[in-house]
């Protein structure tokens, strides 16, 4: 049976929330203070600063106290009108929840089809685009990494394959899971509105999410008519350039961002890329060496945050982590939708490092022994034997 108070840390490694670091811990566990007063107006300055930098823009960063499923509202009330047309790319569950919302708030959405194991298509959009002469699509959706499938879509091919139709729709995109983890340019891609959550690359709890605000999607705004009031950006923009917010804002997660904004710096943004990179590649290595496929077709599409594992006909994935559970102490990410029971997904983001990842590794070989799943063994150690390889280039750029 589970023990209620297992020995040892626990091994959250669901793809999110991430493992909070105890800098992040201690930092918010300071006193709340006046969300109006001047200590908390240097705060605000310096976190939303911050966040500018993660988001590579020079235009407008919003942060709600909200999970990420409020950035994704925001993002549409504040920009388009009810009957606008719409356009997202089914590349997951992630992608499919922003479309069932943006359905509920009155929006017509043309979804493109996808198989839950590529992102997004480049030449779909263009085609969708190229036919759309009247400009009848207001926006373009898309999930940079689709959390429930581990893949990523490349933006700056999706922003050329609309500007290579002259489209003047607007670019959203969901990094709720790839900010601070893989590389991400808002302004450089061109994108209009960025929606992203603190609780996965950012390594906080969750409790804040964003939108990151092109000068496009700010005019848009001024004449778009959802209706909204707790989302709308111009109440947050009015009082925000002197670090406060127009109602009380999440006092200790702002610590906590503080705290986390510090530690991403610290490392060098292109360092925290590259180690997610390398572990991603590390990971993979054990799953093929255990001879189980992984869900993303496309090896230039692997996700550096997360990998989602198919299971061998016959086997549930879900009696597979409850073993891991049981035995290990450790959670790890299940099959959402129509992926339940039939994949397991390895988060491998934000406060993680080899040794987590071995760990993560070792557990996962146990379980699947333990579980009587067939593989082969010496998927750990294809992990310790890519990690070791590439210990020394890993170190350079530091
Ligand atoms: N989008 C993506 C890509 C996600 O991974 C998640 C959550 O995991 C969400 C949206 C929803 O965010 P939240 O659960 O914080 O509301």
């Amino acid at each position: 049976p589970l023990q209620s108070h297992p020995s040892g840390r626990h091994f959250l490694q669901i793809p999110g929330p991430s493992n909070v670091p105890d800098r992040i811990l201690r930092a918010i566990d300071n006193v709340t203070i006046d969300h109006r007063g001047p200590e908390f107006g240097e705060l605000g300055k310096a976190v939303l600063a911050g966040m500018k930098k993660i988001f590579k823009t020079e235009s407008h960063v919003v942060i709600y106290p909200a999970s990420g499923t409020g950035a994704w509202e925001a993002a549409l009330v504040n920009t388009l009108s009810p009957g606008d047309h719409v356009l997202m790319a089914e590349t997951g569950h992630f992608a499919t929840l922003w479309k069932r919302m943006a359905e509920r708030l009155g929006l017509h959405v043309q979804f493109m089809e996808g198989d839950w194991r590529h992102g997004v298509d480049p030449a779909a959009v263009t085609a969708v685009l190229r036919a759309d002469t009247g400009h009848r699509f207001k926006a373009l959706c898309v999930v940079h990494n689709e959390t429930a499938t581990g893949v990523v879509t490349d933006v700056h091919a999706v922003r050329k394959a609309i500007d290579a139709c002259g489209h003047p729709a607007l670019l959203m995109v969901d990094t709720i899971s790839s900010l601070g983890s893989v590389d991400y340019r808002h302004d450089e891609w061109g994108v209009d509105v960025t929606v992203s959550g603190s609780q996965k690359g950012l390594m906080l709890p969750p409790g804040l999410s964003f939108n990151a605000i092109s000068a496009k999607a700010l005019q848009a705004s001024e004449t778009a008519t959802l209706r909204r009031a707790y989302w709308d950006w111009h109440d947050m923009l009015a009082i925000n350039p002197r670090g406060y917010f127009p109602y009380t804002p999440a006092t200790n997660l702002l610590y906590g961002l503080h705290e986390a904004l510090e530690m991403l710096f610290e490392e060098g943004l292109d360092n925290v890329f590259a180690r997610h990179k390398r572990l991603a590649a590390a990971t993979r290595a054990a799953v093929q060496a255990w001879g189980l496929d992984i869900l993303c077709s496309d090896p230039a599409q692997y996700s550096p945050v997360l990998t989602a594992v198919v299971m061998p006909q016959g086997h549930g994935a879900d009696a597979f982590r409850a073993t891991v559970l049981q035995h290990f102490n450790m959670s790890l990410g299940q099959g959402l939708s129509k992926l339940s029971d039939r994949v397991f997904r390895i988060g491998h983001l934000g406060y993680f490092n080899e040794l987590s990842l071995c760990g993560t590794l070792a557990g996962i070989e146990m379980g699947l022994s333990l579980a009587g799943v067939p593989h082969r063994q010496g998927g750990v150690q294809a992990a310790m034997t890519m990690l070791a390889d590439t210990a020394h280039s890993s170190q350079e750029g530091q």
